[in-house]
């Protein structure tokens, strides 16, 4: 999608600070961390939000989550703990429509979410 800023990221156009990718999934350290790592975890292609989510694409939300899983030993949070958060939509605070997991570690997370 042309104007989408994770879309230009996974393309090349804009640069990224990527941890990882293959071909269908890129993870980029967050541009605003809120704890030590914070990782965003997203597919290569376009899809908007979670609600975008169905049989015909489900695979790559079981190869993001592996992925994460990864992350989390490879960045030395798996251990104590972290967390996988989507924000989906407006009033699950999503700012940028392309879907992307974060993964959050390397403090104490408090909950519930704000
Ligand atoms: P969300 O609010 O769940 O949609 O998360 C969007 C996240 O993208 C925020 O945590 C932003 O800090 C992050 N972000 C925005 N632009 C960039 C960028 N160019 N590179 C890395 N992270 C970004
Ligand atoms: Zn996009």
């Amino acid at each position: 999608m042309s104007d989408c800023i994770f879309c230009k990221i996974a393309s090349g156009d804009i640069p990224g600070d990527i941890v990882y990718q293959d071909d269908r999934v890129i993870a980029v350290n967050d541009i605003d961390p809120k704890a030590p790592v914070h990782i965003l975890i997203m597919p290569k292609a376009h899809i908007p939000s979670l609600n975008e989510i169905d049989n015909s694409n489900k695979d790559i939300m079981a190869h993001i989550l592996t992925v994460a899983a990864n992350l989390a030993k490879t960045k030395g949070v798996a251990e104590k703990g972290y967390r996988i958060v989507n924000n989906c939509g407006v009033q699950g605070g999503q700012s940028v429509n392309h879907i992307h997991f974060h993964l959050l570690g390397g403090r104490s997370l408090t909950w519930p979410p704000g």
